[in-house]
């Protein structure tokens, strides 16, 4: 029997505010699809805490058992600076200062976000699909919200008619909002604008002649708009009505808001049955964000060159302190948080070492199977990591006091204690080993030596063919040998 049907998810929908009862469309599957990127410059750790919800998310269902088909986009074009659609694409603007081609800049922040999720460990999405690779379903998707009567052209744009699609549909129920404020708030458009009403948002954008990012339709040649490019790559994996769509907190409105307008001109259903938001990472109080400067970049946490940081963090702590947060709170970046973090990261993994050295007894003094299913409880409630981190502390008590023989645990007891805390730790948190990796070093550490010393030994035997074969073959791996005064020492 699959975990998941002993496991009841609950998971709080933005769309109703409530917290309810996972099921899936269909049973033992899951489909998700979460806002990627816009690649235009490094991913902050603001990014990254938002990936990261989602990528707990994804292993929870797997842990589960769950089939999961996680789509994850990256935003290649339409992004328009100030999220409005007058003005610059984030990408093309980017290109235009620093004298590149689009797709360089593309290219260069979509290896740095790579480069940066596994550095972070992260588990690699299903399908990762581009907005610019998506053009067509694009186009298609317009074509039909033209014939439903809510997307109209003006000058080579087209536009989504929101007053239309509010006359049988509501605009506005993702994000609490009402159509009349909307336009009771907002300045005419003065003739300044193509759209019929401020709240329309564009479809299609023609380009300006100096514009490259640009693709022929029928109505012009010009780019699709952002919103139109997750309601594209979205229906195309998971078809028109899916599990769960998330994204950071920020894009509820408009880009979620836009995206559920659209599918329903299109289709006439709703897409999504849960929506799932995570809650922004601040520093100083504010929201990070690429373009007031006020952020980290999380490079700079693994080197320490930033001067908010007293020193380096690995990834696995930077994990664990943003896991100590619900997905759903502000967390705010400070020195001294993360600084504790790593005392709490390393007491656990300390006691993870001592856990592999225990030894069952005959009885059980433990309530080991209640507090497994504790950790499970926490993550059934919305993901609450937090929670989960503070039963697994009480794992970490229960190692102690095993470990002082004050306690004891059967074999099947102990197993279970040893499954759990694997299993939360490293496949559902994420969080690596440190003492792994250092020891994967050690061991490529002591063999170079080893080769280093049978190499002067082949030299003292004057087996100079050997010597020269062993300083060749490390270095077409990529490992250099030096010969000095101290001996001889290597570089990777
Ligand atoms: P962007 O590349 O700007 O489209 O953002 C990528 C993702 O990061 C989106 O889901 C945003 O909501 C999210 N995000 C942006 N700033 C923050 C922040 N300060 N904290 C958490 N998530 C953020
Ligand atoms: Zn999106």
């Amino acid at each position: 029997m699959p975990l998941y049907e002993t496991q009841a998810i609950k998971i709080y929908n933005s769309l109703s505010g409530e917290k309810e009862t996972f099921t899936p469309i269909t049973e033992g599957n899951v489909g998700m699809y979460v806002c990627g990127p816009t690649v235009y410059s490094n991913v902050h750790l603001g990014n990254v805490r938002t990936f990261m919800s989602f990528d707990i998310i994804f292993r929870y269902f797997q842990h589960l058992e769950y089939k999961v088909r996680y789509v994850r986009n990256i935003t290649d074009v339409g992004h328009i600076v100030d999220d409005v659609d007058e003005g610059e694409d984030k990408i093309a603007k980017k290109a235009r200062l620093e004298q590149l081609e689009p797709m360089e800049v593309v290219q260069r922040y979509t290896v740095d976000f790579h480069d940066i999720l596994s550095a972070f460990n992260f588990l690699p999405p299903s399908i990762e699909p581009t907005a610019t690779g998506h053009i067509i379903e694009q186009i298609e998707i317009i074509k039909t919200i033209i014939a439903n009567g809510i997307g109209y052209e003006a000058n080579g744009s087209v536009y989504f008619d929101v007053v239309k699609f509010n006359e049988t549909n509501n605009y506005g129920k993702l994000s609490g909002r009402n159509i009349e404020d909307m336009l009771a708030n907002t300045r005419d458009l003065d003739g300044q604008s193509d759209k019929r009403n401020p709240q329309d948002f564009a479809l299609w954008k023609k380009a300006e002649p100096q514009h490259i990012m640009r693709w022929p339709s029928p109505w012009s040649d010009g780019f699709p708009g952002w919103h139109l490019e997750c309601t594209a790559m979205s229906t195309k994996y998971l078809g028109n009505h899916f599990d769960i769509h998330g994204g950071g907190m920020d894009l509820k409105f408009p880009h979620h808001e836009c995206e559920i307008a659209q599918n329903e001109a299109c289709t006439g259903q709703t897409p999504v049955n849960y929506w799932m938001h995570a809650n922004m990472l601040t520093l100083n109080g504010k929201k990070m964000a690429k373009s007031t400067g006020n952020n980290i970049l999380p490079r700079e946490i693994l080197t320490g060159e930033n001067t908010i940081l007293s020193k380096a963090f690995s990834a696995a702590v930077a994990r664990f302190f943003m896991l100590q947060a619900h997905y759903r709170s502000i967390l705010d970046f400070s020195d001294d948080a993360i600084v504790a973090a790593e005392k709490g990261y390393k007491r656990l993994m300390e006691a993870m070492s001592a856990l592999a050295t225990l030894s069952a007894g005959k009885t059980s003094s433990l309530a080991i199977a209640e507090w497994k299913q504790s950790c499970y409880d926490a993550m059934n409630d919305d993901f609450n990591t937090p929670i989960l981190i503070a039963h697994l502390f009480e794992g970490v008590r229960f190692i102690n006091l095993l470990k002082d023989g004050k306690e004891t645990l059967n074999a099947a007891d102990l197993e279970t204690l040893k499954q759990t805390m694997n299993a939360f730790i490293y496949d559902v948190l994420g969080l690596e080993d440190e003492k792994v990796s250092d020891s994967k070093n050690d061991k490529l550490e002591g063999t170079i030596s080893l080769l280093i010393e049978m190499r002067k030994q082949a030299r003292e035997n004057k087996n100079f063919a050997l010597s020269d074969q062993i300083r060749d073959q490390l270095l077409a791996l990529g490992i250099q040998l030096k010969d000095g005064k101290e001996g001889t020492t290597f570089s990777i």
